[in-house]
């Protein structure tokens, strides 16, 4: 159902939805298509135009596909990967495919475009080029205020990344809490698209350990022959991320020419509190929902969002609750699914970067040794495990070294 604008005699067009969207990233374009599928009123806005870029290394897990629309991977330029070439500080290149997708590297302003036409295509209302400039909550429902619109809505999916507004506006304590937790701060990074001097296998992607402090560097081999470049790290906030970038380049012997870096946050997950405003769905990066191992954000956007929708859907299709409680009730039911679902899960992923970031030569020594370890990274894109069972399987092959005549790939297969 489209939201019906009303024209109060004011210059501001005031709108009323069940739901508003903030942000059109894949978050927020996924969120709109679903709800505007289902029949739920509802309004999708985004500050930029597309298509508009956005620092990422446009690497969509394989795991990512069932969530995607119909027909996306046939309409946008896409490389897929199918392996990994694995560097210690720049040398030592291990080689390994997997024989099959791990993932579809895109670019991310056609992605983010094809997603948005999507959701526009399932009948919802999107305006660009407007910025969500306030939010706050009345009665049991939420005002935003964009541009020339006002806009009441029943619930509020937050999508509008790591430096979330609608989060800065609706729960004020939760800026306060990172900032008296240094702890708590995203984790930064710095990207561009560049050359690579000596080309590489472009259906591997390429990862380095120990360059950066405390992650990793990678190259995505784009379908236009450019590779996507760039830096993260994931034990604190890099102190120099265009630094350590610098050096990647360098020992890559990478070009970037005229391409922007961007530098950009990646939110740490523990650093945002869910279920506190009924009402409130916070999706994707708004939510700090990026796994704090691989810095992989775009199917958790998506999964999230999905998540968020369905539950949303679900409540409001009840006959015997008034709109308002089904709406708490759905994000009640959401921010559980966050809690008890992902954050146990992330809490293991940041335990294993704890470890791998802090003794990558050793890591990399092992997989030297015994290159099959290689093939729990594929499972994780692949969706076959997630790091819980991604640490047992790890543990396992270790504990299998120990045996005589075993190796670690006399295992089950991952
Ligand atoms: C350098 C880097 C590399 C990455 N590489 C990968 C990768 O290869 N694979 C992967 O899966 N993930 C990657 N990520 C993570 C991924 O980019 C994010 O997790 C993902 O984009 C999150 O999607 P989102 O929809 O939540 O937010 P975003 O994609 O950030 O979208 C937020 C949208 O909100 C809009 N917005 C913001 N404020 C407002 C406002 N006030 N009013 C209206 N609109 C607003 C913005 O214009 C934007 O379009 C990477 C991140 C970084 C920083």
């Amino acid at each position: 159902m489209r939201p019906a604008p009303e024209k109060p005699g004011s210059a501001n067009q005031v709108v009323r939805v069940d739901a508003a969207v903030v942000g059109l990233g894949p978050a927020g374009s996924t969120a709109l298509r679903l709800l505007a599928d289902a029949g739920i009123s509802c309004i999708g806005l985004d500050r930029s135009t597309f298509p508009r870029n956005k620092a990422c290394g446009g690497g969509i897990s394989a795991r990512t596909l069932p969530l995607l629309p119909p027909g996306i991977l046939e309409n946008i330029p896409h490389q897929i990967t199918s392996g990994i070439s694995l560097t210690f500080r720049g040398e030592g290149s291990q080689n390994q495919d997997f024989g099959r997708p791990i993932a579809y590297q895109v670019r991310r302003d056609q992605f983010d475009t094809f997603m948005i036409d999507a959701a526009r295509s399932a009948g919802g209302q999107v305006v660009t080029g407007v910025e969500a400039i306030s939010a706050r909550q009345e009665g049991r429902g939420f005002v935003l205020t964009a541009g020339d619109m006002v806009i009441h809505a029943r619930s509020i999916f937050a999508a509008d990344g790591a430096t979330s507004r609608i989060l800065r506006d609706l729960d004020p304590g939760s800026s306060r809490h990172i900032r008296e937790n240094p702890s708590l701060r995203p984790f930064t990074s710095a990207e561009a698209f560049g050359h690579l001097r000596h080309p590489i296998d472009n259906r591997h992607v390429a990862i380095d350990l120990g360059l950066v402090t405390g992650g990793y560097a990678w190259s995505f081999p784009k379908k236009d022959s450019s590779w996507g470049l760039g830096v993260a790290g994931f034990l604190g906030p890099l102190s120099d991320p265009r630094g350590e970038f610098a050096r990647y380049l360098n020992s890559r012997k990478a070009t970037v020419g005229d391409a922007e870096v961007l530098t950009w946050p990646l939110p740490n997950f523990r650093s945002v509190r869910h279920g506190r405003i009924p009402g409130l769905f916070l999706i994707g990066d708004a939510g700090a929902i990026l796994d704090p191992f691989l810095g992989e954000g775009i199917y958790y956007a998506i999964l999230s969002a999905t998540r968020g929708a369905e539950e949303l859907i679900r409540e409001l299709s009840r006959k015997d609750v008034e709109p308002e409680t089904a709406v708490a009730r759905a994000s009640t039911a959401y921010a559980r699914f966050v809690k008890h679902a992902l954050w146990p899960d992330f809490s293991q992923g940041a335990r294993l970067a704890q470890v791998l970031y802090r003794f990558p030569g050793l890591f990399f020594r092992i997989t030297r040794r015994h290159p099959g370890l290689l093939a729990l990274y594929a499972s994780i894109l692949t969706g076959k495990h997630d790091y819980r069972s991604f640490s047992r399987a790890m543990i396992l092959r270790a504990l299998s070294l120990l045996i005589p005549g075993r190796t670690p790939l006399s295992g089950p297969a991952l």
